[in-house]
């Protein structure tokens, strides 16, 4: 019984298994290549392509192809329809994990059913549930959702057994993406020290940089034609586009054949144009790494032993260049689209080795490498803040007329702390004389960094706090919250004088087993072919 890790990307995801010696291994996609992409077209009712199909009949009928899903992911109340037939985010996400699944059981002959998915390590509970929930609708047994980095890291780790405490500092640029996350590696120990990231940042932008470029490039040859109206045109210069990115991470130069109502124009391409045609967006993720670095100095990192590039993006020169010119750093390049899939496949070893007797039969490896497994620890750390709504006691009017003070979430859970927490008790009051009960509303960081603003948080939960004694205002309540290491959170709130209290578990957008299973039969009845 092999376990499988999958990078469900926003672009390209990747499936990986672990063989008999503990190595992990990319299984090939339908068409032979180490990545699918993240792309469905809804060919007819009930007939659904995915990957490199899929793309190439974005040309035809765009308005049948989903494509970049991730970046909706646990968003609440987004669907698309395609012939008639609504699709949530998740449901189109088990579309692409089924084949992938499909596809790996086809050219490995082992069996996919117990998998590790991973995901940015920003995503909150929301997205990541609602990942849990794709890997569920598509009939997979999923063991655990895994932060990206956190898989680039481990896969590293085993491909590097250097001893003693290391930091990492992963930089991962993606098709849709940028994320950057600081990781401690201690022994069998893999620790987030934190993270930040940008989620609408990624090759696609690059891409669009180079479109633009080609088509006013194209405007200036024959002023009379306008591609740029054309939507099949402008699809067309979007993969002559992509393509020659991807060529300029191997050499300096390439031509751009283009063609448009008759008329052709042959672009020449350079890796210098590039830089310069995209220097900004490259800036902004340099911002964002000096933020985390900064972030990171803060918690005690003062330097980094290891920096990894993941993401296919990072295959362009320019961003090891970067990084060493502005940070000096030297940035280690090794299967930067993969390794999330591979150290996702290690993870779901290391889960099934721990709570697995006989993990060693079972899983076709040696007892040795299964003890080995069974040993490793990883930990991760809280994504954003969590915290309480709450009257601001600041607000004079908190005192005089509190239904009109200003509200705030008060956070008692912050962003980066590790995984699992404990905050302890945190003292609150009620507001108004003779309040009877409280509603505790759980609320989540929405924005990249924490606020106390409601308009930057987002409500994930609530409950209720009964039977409280008719007193003034300013009865004393404590509330707790505590995360596991899946990043489940508790709440427990308790009034002091009675010692009433209510605790409740958040399972955010969790939906439950009957819908799960209504999504699964309604794609069911798909064809889906790679
Ligand atoms: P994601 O995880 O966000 O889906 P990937 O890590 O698979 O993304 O990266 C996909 C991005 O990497 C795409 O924008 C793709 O064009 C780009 N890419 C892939 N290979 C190369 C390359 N050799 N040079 C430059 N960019 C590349
Ligand atoms: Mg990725």
């Amino acid at each position: 019984m092999a376990t499988f890790g999958i990078d469900l990307g926003t672009t390209h995801s990747c499936i990986a298994y672990v063989d008999e010696s503990t190595r992990p291994v990319i299984a090939k996609s339908a068409i032979g290549e180490d990545t699918t992409p993240s792309v469905v077209y809804f060919e007819r009712p009930g007939v659904a392509l995915v990957g490199t199909a899929a793309k190439n009949s974005a040309l035809l009928a765009p308005h049948l192809v989903a494509q970049l899903v991730k970046r909706d992911m646990g968003r609440s109340g987004v669907e698309f329809t395609y012939h008639r037939e609504r699709y949530t985010p998740e449901k189109i996400s088990a579309l692409v994990l089924r084949e992938l699944a499909r596809a790996a059981e086809e050219n490995t002959g082992l069996p996919v059913r117990d998998v590790v998915i991973t995901v940015p390590a920003y995503f909150g509970i929301a997205e990541r549930e609602a990942t849990r929930r794709a890997g569920e609708i598509a009939g997979l047994n999923v063991l655990d959702v895994l932060a990206e980095p956190v898989a680039a890291a481990l896969h590293h780790h085993a491909v590097d057994e250097t001893p003693g405490t290391r930091h990492v500092l992963v930089y991962d640029l993606g098709g849709g993406t940028f994320d950057t996350t600081v990781i401690r590696v201690s022994g069998d120990d893999v620790q987030v020290v934190c993270t930040d990231g940008d989620g609408e940042l990624g090759g696609a932008d690059w891409d669009q940089r180079i479109v633009e470029h080609l088509l006013s490039t194209f405007r200036d040859a024959h002023p009379n034609l306008d591609p740029s109206a054309d939507d099949l045109a402008v699809q067309e210069f979007t993969d002559r586009a992509e393509e020659v990115k991807k060529a300029l991470s191997a050499t300096m130069s390439r031509n751009v054949a283009l063609r448009f109502g008759g008329a052709a124009v042959n672009v020449r391409f350079t890796r210098e144009l590039l830089e310069e045609l995209t220097a900004d967006l490259l800036d902004r993720t340099a911002a964002i790494t000096e933020r985390i670095v900064e972030t990171a100095r803060r918690k005690g990192v003062d330097r980094f032993d290891e920096v990894l590039l993941a993401g296919g993006m990072t295959r362009m020169p320019v961003v090891a260049a970067a990084l060493q010119a502005r940070f000096g750093l030297s940035p280690r390049l090794s299967e930067p689209d993969l390794a999330v899939a591979k150290g996702a496949a290690l993870f779901a070893l290391i889960r099934q080795a721990k709570s697995t007797r006989g993990a060693a039969r079972q899983l076709g490896i040696t007892e040795a490498d299964a003890a080995a497994m069974a040993k490793k620890r990883v930990s991760t750390v809280v994504p954003r803040a969590f915290g309480v709504k709450a009257v601001d006691p600041r607000d004079p009017l908190a005192l005089t007329d509190p239904m009109r003070a200003r509200q705030m979430v008060a956070h008692l859970l912050q962003a980066n702390t590790r995984l699992p927490a404990d905050t302890g008790p945190y003292p609150f009051q009620t507001a108004i004389d003779n309040q009877r009960m409280v509603e505790i509303e759980v609320w989540e960081q929405a924005g990249p960094t924490p606020s106390e603003e409601l308009a930057d948080n987002t409500k994930i939960g609530h409950g209720m706090l009964t039977g409280i004694p008719a007193r003034p205002a300013g009865c004393r309540i404590e509330v707790t919250f505590a995360m596991s290491e899946t990043g489940e959170l508790t709440v427990h709130a308790k009034e002091l004088e009675t010692g009433n209290d209510v605790r409740f578990e958040l399972n955010i957008g969790g939906a439950d087993r009957g819908t799960i299973a209504k999504a699964r039969t309604d794609i069911a009845g798909h064809s889906v072919s790679g």
